[in-house]
């Protein structure tokens, strides 16, 4: 072994790499190591490497002196362990106007990308882990990339209304086959390292022991650029632009409407315009970029990122809970303790039905095989314990029953489960509608229940509403939005009140669309309407996937609940749901479904109006408002992030409040007053509205 391999093999570590040595600058380590520089990101104060202005600084400087020196390799790696780099610092992108100042920013970072790819010497990007957005435009800028066979890539700039912006979008789809490179940008996905080398752009995918030999072999000349062959440069012609672009433009309209997402239009426009030459295409994308990035809509997307991070942030540090009992394996038993045990609790699940019990180990299995391979999938389906005779109650650190809705039913188990589970145990309920202070009332010990609201499907749907009563034990309760942030889900910190907050804003959103129905407006043009707005399905949709069980249960103990009139049940909706059509569950609710479980749906006999969309949308609006009033939830921005996490409440508006607050208080007030005039009292908007809010 000879003295360079051997240095480069001790360098890198068998584990990603962290404390080099070398010079270390602010956010970079610079390593002489023979005839190659190793340019190490290391961005203080973070625990993943992002990119900032001071990043790239420091990097120009670094590339400058380089420039002067005689290397025969620039080698760039992360010092994180968890990756390589995650792409632009999105705070950077709050609040931008258009201007020229903005252009310069752009074209300043741009320069450090264009400055590494036009070096004379071999420049290589060995990635592990996360490589995502500007960390991929990076890597895209080097003549090779290794990827250790843990490495991640992906664009997802478009989840967040923009795309590459650092030469990505030009140098990808110049470097694989265009239209694979379109399909990554376009729908954001990530690919592991082996698809990265079979679409061309990872030239070689090793283990952490072998990435000295692989970097010896890239800096040899040995190693082939992959690429995307002829198919790639036939692709990038007029012609098949033309027609790839038209194809792709009504497959992402169907998606995303470029009237509410116009990023993804924006990039098939430039590459079907541009994509004939890579620095045409280069210079086109900043323009392109520049535009979108001052958009509301962009801003709002952002904005929707930053609320998830408001949201996880409620369950910092861990709950030290490692075995979860669930009570009840019927519909959201069985997801919670599949989900919890795919996220590495052991999992304990009783029923009294046999039959559920089998059922929910079906569903355990198929979650878990979808999302885990190999022996990660055997460890979880071992940790998912059906356990016929509550046997896990005594180990459990908590239990969280999922019973039927019944409050007698519900305090027995309680009863029960207080003599077996240990004086620490938290017993939570995964109740929607039921008051807490009456589910505890028997109980020796209140202060260590709390309400734990998971939404339905669980695997699909982020948010839990973590409902906290007055008798509540302050670490019991932060126990619990630490578990909810453990097993990956965004916990939202609620006070006990009818419908917490979500099914209390949508209760009155989804009752006014029956009444639409009930007067002889046709469904698919209610649902037109919200679509029209943003939002992913319109509430008739959406009531048959909740199930019209569930609605009209919620929405008889709203009416019975709260002081204010909520839009009345019709009888018809009353005699559906008897006669078993509980919506797509049941293959037949509001609409009827195919054998893909799809609503099938008439075309829309008019086009919405937008007094349809007001008069579903501000109680809604207004329902939030009314749970701000009554210090349900915390604030705006959680109200918010709740809406579109857990609803999905049209993110480019930036949530409910964002979107009355940009719309004026003052006109959604006024509106719900003329709306109270036709509809009647239950439109008379909340005090909240009056008061000043900043
Ligand atoms: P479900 O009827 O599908 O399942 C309830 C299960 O509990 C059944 O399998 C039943 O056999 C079992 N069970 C009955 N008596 C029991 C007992 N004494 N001990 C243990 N298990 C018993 O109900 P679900 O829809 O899963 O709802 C469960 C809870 O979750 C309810 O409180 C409901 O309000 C709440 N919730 C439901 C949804 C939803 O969309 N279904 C969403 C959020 C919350």
């Amino acid at each position: 072994m000879d003295m360079t391999m051997k240095t480069v093999q001790e360098f890198l570590g068998p584990e990603p790499m962290t404390g080099i040595d070398g010079e270390r600058g602010r956010h970079w380590i610079r390593h002489e190591d023979g005839d190659r520089l190793w340019l190490v990101l290391d961005r203080q104060e973070v625990s993943t490497n992002t990119f900032n202005e001071e990043v790239f600084r420091e990097l120009n400087v670094l590339l400058a002196h380089a420039e002067q020196e005689k290397w025969k390799a620039i080698v760039f790696r992360s010092a994180k362990p968890n990756g390589f780099a995650a792409g632009a610092d999105l705070s950077e992108f709050r609040g931008v106007e258009p201007s020229a100042e903005l252009e310069a920013r752009i074209a300043e970072a741009n320069a450090v990308i264009d400055r590494i790819a036009a070096l004379d010497v071999t420049t290589i990007a060995v990635v592990h882990g996360t490589c995502v957005g500007g960390g991929l435009e990076l890597a895209l800028a080097c003549d090779r990339i290794i990827a250790r066979d843990d490495a991640k890539f992906g664009f997802p700039e478009v989840l967040v209304g923009l795309h590459p912006g650092l030469g990505g979008t030009a140098r990808l789809t110049h470097r694989i086959q265009p239209i694979e490179a379109m399909t990554l940008m376009l729908t954001g996905k990530t690919v592991d390292a082996r698809k990265g080398r079979s679409l061309g752009f990872v030239d070689a995918v090793v283990p952490e022991r072998d990435v000295g030999k692989a970097v010896d072999e890239a800096v040899a000349g040995r190693m082939e650029r992959r690429g995307g062959g002829r198919t790639g440069d036939a692709l990038n012609l007029y012609p098949a632009r033309k027609a790839a672009a038209y194809q792709m433009r009504n497959e992402t309209e169907k998606r995303a409407p470029a009237e509410h997402y116009p990023a993804p239009q924006a990039l098939i426009d430039l590459w079907e315009k541009h994509g004939g030459s890579e620095e045409d295409m280069l210079q086109a994308e900043r323009q392109s970029f520049a535009k979108l990035l001052p958009l509301p809509v962009t801003q709002n997307l952002i904005r929707a990122f930053f609320l998830r991070d408001t949201l996880k942030g409620n369950g910092k540090g861990t709950s030290g809970i490692a075995h979860v009992h669930v009570v009840g394996a019927g519909t959201m038993g069985a997801e919670i303790g599949a989900w919890c045990a795919l996220k590495g609790m052991r999992v304990t699940i009783e029923d009294p039905q046999v039959a559920a019990l089998g059922r929910a180990v079906a569903g355990a299995h198929k979650l878990i095989n979808r999302k885990l391979h190999g022996p990660e999938a055997l460890h979880a389906r071992d940790r998912f314990i059906p356990d016929t005779n509550g046997v896990g109650l005594r180990h459990a650190d908590l239990v969280i029953e999922a019973a039927p809705e019944k409050p007698e039913l519900k305090r027995s188990i309680y009863a029960r489960l207080e003599k077996e589970v240990r004086p620490d145990t938290v017993i939570a309920t995964n109740t929607s509608s039921l008051d807490l202070a009456a589910l505890f009332e028997g109980l020796a010990k209140p202060d260590r229940f709390v309400g734990i609201h998971f939404f339905n499907p669980v695997w699909k749907l982020d948010l839990v509403e973590v409902v906290r009563h007055d008798g509540v034990d302050e670490d019991v309760y932060s126990k619990a939005l630490r578990l909810v942030a453990d097993i990956g889900k965004l916990p939202l910190p609620v006070k006990a009140a009818p419908g917490f907050l979500v099914n209390r804003a949508l209760m009155p959103y989804l009752g006014e669309a029956l009444l639409m129905i009930d007067e002889g407006e046709q469904p698919e043009r209610i649902d037109a309407a919200a679509e029209a707005f943003g939002m992913p399905v319109g509430p008739v949709e959406l009531a048959d996937q909740v199930g019209l069980d569930i609605c009209l249960a919620v929405a008889d103990s709203l009416a019975e609940s709260l002081e204010r009139p909520m839009p009345p049940v019709p009888q018809w909706l009353r005699a559906k749901v008897e006669a078993g059509h509980l919506g797509r569950k049941t293959g037949k609710g509001l609409y009827d479904y195919d054998s893909d479980n799809k609503p099938k749906k008439d075309k829309v006999k008019q086009a919405p109006d937008k007094a349809m969309r007001d008069r579903m949308l501000l109680p809604m609006l207004d329902a939030v408002a009314a749970t701000l009033e009554a210090g349900v939830v915390p604030d705006a921005d959680s109200a918010d992030a709740a809406m579109i996490f857990g609803t999905g409440f049209a993110p480019f508006r930036g949530g409910p409040m964002h979107y009355a607050k940009e719309r004026g208080y003052a006109d959604v007030a006024a509106t719900m007053e003329k709306l109270v005039l036709v509809h009647g009292p239950r439109f008379t908007p909340s005090r909240w509205w009056q008061r000043a809010h900043d």
